[in-house]
């Protein structure tokens, strides 16, 4: 097992003075490393650090120093994505192919954002008022709060930092305890890119000790959640009480519309991947495919041909596509929603635990349950992982009632190749991210969140710039 790791905090690497947690690695059940569980103290350190960082140099940096400093981070993560992309699959399970492409989607993330820093500014605003000047200015808020899930730690992590600090605020960051590793690394990053010491900090822990302090902390002005929906609901209602601004990523449980005009085997695919990227432990997995009943039986023998051939195994060999969950607890879960759907639905693939070299590990085959109706268990909550359920749908109108009929609003799909239909679909879906013949596209330029339980706020494009800026207006008497 590796080291007990640290804090780090205000530019220095500390050593943690509550308990400690056991981190494992969920593809053998063995422990990887010690992490210290960051005490209310040690939270406080980390906020007032960012907050001196914030007011003694930071606030006031240029913006073209910010800009390279971001430059400087996303050429390092760049440069260093393979040994942080192994980081992360140790600690979490994703492919390993995977994870190094993680690392260089953040580094794009990044260099997106840096692209802004310059960039942020306010509006002159004329008047009919006489002999006056109106502008506003766009401001940091002060220290930002990002709290972090095990499930894509490195990207999660970089959709808060690279906004939060383009706009000039510092950051707390608060990794999961399923999966800290990661993050932490990235800090020896951030220290080497010379960003100055407490703009960045990084604080291990749990949620319900060093999560929950750094909500309440009144030293903290904007919270970045990306997490379940439960817990989202907790930090906003927290926060709701010191009126702190949120963003909230949440849970998804997204519909997959696939026309009998589309191009099936493109669809078969995509919906595969979709369902099945990251073992389904996405927020935007397509865990609902909506199949038109004309097509259903040839797409679901596609659909099943795709899976059986989706590799599970160890994410540290080159050729695997598919990891295992995150714990045993979640392996229950996944297993149990498949259990309840045996008596309304058929389990046309998959459904159990692999074994074999695999059995110390916490892996599940891609799983397939077809006739699912949307009134059932495993079509109304989030899996978080690799359970694809096919719903068959009867006419355009159907489809999208069904895509609606959830409490969540991350993402669709429309497979067609009837132009009018894509886009009229597109706009009936209520979901932050529809996506026309493909599933997954997700980009630094374009907006990313929720509608309903599935978020509040945008990370990615101009909007995520909303989340950490404030707007000041300067109304001048002119004489
Ligand atoms: P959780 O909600 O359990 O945890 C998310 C983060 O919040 C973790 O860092 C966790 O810490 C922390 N946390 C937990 N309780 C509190 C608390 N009371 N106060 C402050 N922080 C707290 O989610 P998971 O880690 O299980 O992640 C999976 C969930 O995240 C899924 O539901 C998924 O849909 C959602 N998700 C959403 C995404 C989106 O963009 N919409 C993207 C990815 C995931 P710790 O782990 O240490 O307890």
């Amino acid at each position: 097992m590796g080291a007990t790791t640290k804090h780090f905090i205000g530019g220095e690497w500390r050593t943690g003075e509550g308990s400690t947690m056991t981190d494992l690695n969920p593809s053998t059940g063995k422990p990887l490393a010690e992490f210290p569980v960051g005490t209310a103290e040690e939270v406080d350190a980390a906020v007032r650090a960012a907050r001196d960082a914030f007011d003694n140099g930071w606030r006031d940096a240029t913006p073209s120093s910010r800009r390279k400093l971001l430059l400087k981070l996303a050429d390092l993560i760049a440069s260093n994505a393979t040994e942080i992309g192994k980081v992360a699959s140790e600690d979490m399970g994703m492919p390993w192919a995977f994870t190094i492409g993680e690392a260089m989607f953040a580094a794009e993330y990044i260099e997106y954002y840096a692209g802004w820093a310059d960039k942020i500014h306010g509006d002159t605003i004329p008047l009919s008022a006489p002999n006056t000047l109106d502008y506003t200015l766009r401001e940091p808020i002060g220290v930002a709060a990002a709290i972090v899930p095990w499930n894509s730690p490195l990207s999660l992590a970089i959709w808060k930092m690279a906004p939060a600090l383009a706009c000039g605020n510092a950051i707390v960051v608060k990794p999961s305890e399923l999966a800290p590793l990661a993050v932490l690394r990235l800090m020896d990053l951030v220290a080497e890119a010379g960003f100055p010491p407490g703009v960045v900090n990084c604080v291990s822990g749990d949620g319900a000790l060093t999560g929950s302090a750094l909500v309440e902390h009144p030293g903290v002005g904007v919270i970045a959640f990306t997490g379940g929906t439960a817990t989202g609901r907790k930090v906003a209602e927290r926060a709701g009480a010191q009126l702190k601004r949120v963003s909230l990523e949440l849970g998804g449980k997204s519909a997959n519309i696939v026309f009998a005009d589309a191009d099936i085997d493109a669809a078969a695919v995509q919906a595969g991947v979709g369902c099945f990227i990251n073992t389904g432990q996405q927020c935007i997995a397509g865990s609902r495919v909506l199949v038109e009943e004309s097509i259903h039986d040839t797409f679901l023998e596609k659909v099943i041909a795709f899976a059986s051939n989706w590799a599970t195994g160890d994410p540290l060999q080159p050729t695997t596509q598919m990891g295992p969950l995150i714990n045993e607890a979640s392996l229950e879960r996944v297993l149990a929603f498949v259990d309840d759907a045996r008596g309304g639905a058929e389990i046309a693939l998959g459904g159990e635990r692999l074994g074999g070299d695999l059995a110390d590990g916490y892996f599940v085959a891609p799983t397939i349950v077809a006739g699912v109706r949307n009134d059932m268990r495993i079509a109304r909550e989030e899996i978080f992982g690799p359970v694809l359920s096919i719903i068959p749908f009867r006419d355009e109108a159907e489809a999208i009632a069904i895509a609606n009929d959830t409490e969540y609003g991350l993402a669709g799909g429309v497979w067609t190749n009837d132009l009018h239909r894509a886009h009229r679909v597109a706009r009936q879906i209520q979901a932050g991210t529809v996506w026309v013949n493909t599933w997954l596209a997700v980009n630094p330029q374009t907006p990313f969140g929720g509608y309903k339980a599935s978020g509040i706020g945008r990370e990615g494009g101009k909007e995520a710039l909303d989340v950490y800026t404030q707007i000041k207006n300067v109304y001048v008497q002119l004489r």
